[in-house]
């Protein structure tokens, strides 16, 4: 058995590795695909110590440091269980089950997309979802915000701060977001609000995207707006299906974790995207996987289990 299995292999993971091997414990790395979400990034600015670099090149960096110490990583390898007996058990696709003393899950999120044509052509090239890592790529220009609760009515405030003009665009017949936020955002004289409407279309020359298109859903008009970049607030969806039942979840589907890390099984515990910590970026998720580590070697030395 190892005495820290890590189930994730994105930045939480690759760090949370790092630590437990540096404590001298075995270890173990089971990922889908090693790097996660970070592998589909392109320019990287908020990773603190490095003015701007690439989510390929940042993984191979990781990859690297990983390799600097004795872990055995399982790629492409999907966890598709998680049991409690003296051990923790993690069953993998494959069939194989793996034992250690300590586990922690740190599987990432991914965020919901619209499904349009163009969505995909045009990622990383106008399509984006995250306002902390790609807003200030679109200072000077005009973008739009799709989705209307709190995750979308924050980013169309942050971004009003930062571009020309935002408008943002919901589906429903009106904002769900927090009153409060809702009050801030009518306040700012850059920001068209546009409800009962459905986004058809994100347009391209086809080198960058240059609008969308909606569709009104009161009267089926169809609508075209001139933009530069459009934010997918939509939500994002953490990787636990094959986590209920076993581990506590909040509503949203994240684990819940406290300070520590500590999932709600004794021995488990979790870190980054996939976890309730608030604010999903890859300097957050080392921290926490980090921490989560930590958490695991302080769990190992005080657990009577040899
Ligand atoms: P992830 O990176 O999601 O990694 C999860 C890992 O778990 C992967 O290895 C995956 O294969 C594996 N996995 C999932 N399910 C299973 C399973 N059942 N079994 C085994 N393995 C599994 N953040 C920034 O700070 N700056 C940026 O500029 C930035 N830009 C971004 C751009 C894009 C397009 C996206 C999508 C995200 C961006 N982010 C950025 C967010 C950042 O990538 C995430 O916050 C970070 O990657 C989270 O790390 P994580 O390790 O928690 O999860």
């Amino acid at each position: 058995p190892y005495d820290v299995l890590i189930v994730g292999g994105g930045p939480a993971g690759a760090a949370a590795a790092i630590y437990a091997a540096r404590k001298g414990v075995s270890t173990g790395v089971v990922a889908e695909r090693f790097g996660g979400q970070v592998l589909d990034t392109m320019g990287i600015e908020n990773f603190i110590s490095v003015s701007r670099t690439e989510g390929p090149k940042l993984v191979a960096a990781l990859e690297q440091h990983v390799s600097d110490y004795d872990v055995d990583v399982m790629n492409a390898q999907r966890a598709t269980a998680l049991s409690r007996g003296d051990m923790v058990e993690i069953t993998l696709a494959n069939g194989a089950v793996l034992k250690s003393k300590t586990v922690i899950l740190a599987t990432g999120a991914r965020w919901r997309e619209i499904n349009v044509p163009g969505e995909q052509e045009y990622r990383g090239r106008g399509v984006a979802y995250c306002p902390h890592c790609d807003g200030p790529l679109f200072k000077g220009k005009k973008v739009a915000v799709i989705g209307g609760g709190n995750s979308g009515v924050e980013a169309a405030i942050d971004l009003a701060g930062i571009v020309v003009h935002v408008t943002l665009i919901e589906f429903d017949s009106e904002l769900r977001a927090d009153a409060v936020l809702q009050k801030k955002l009518r306040s700012m004289s850059n920001v068209t609000i546009i409800t009962s409407a459905l986004t058809t279309e994100v347009l391209g020359n086809g080198e960058k995207m240059t609008g969308l298109t909606y569709k009104s859903r009161i009267d089926d008009s169809a609508h075209e707006l001139t933009i530069d970049g459009v934010f997918v607030q939509i939500g994002l969806l953490p990787n636990t299906d094959w986590l209920k039942g076993s581990v506590a979840l909040s509503s949203r589907g994240e684990i819940e974790v406290d300070v520590k890390g500590q999932t709600s099984v004794p021995g488990v515990f979790a870190a980054g995207d996939v976890t309730t910590s608030p604010y999903k970026q890859i300097i957050i998720a080392m921290g926490e996987g980090s921490k989560a580590a930590l958490s695991a070697f302080d769990h190992l030395i005080r657990s009577s289990v040899s």
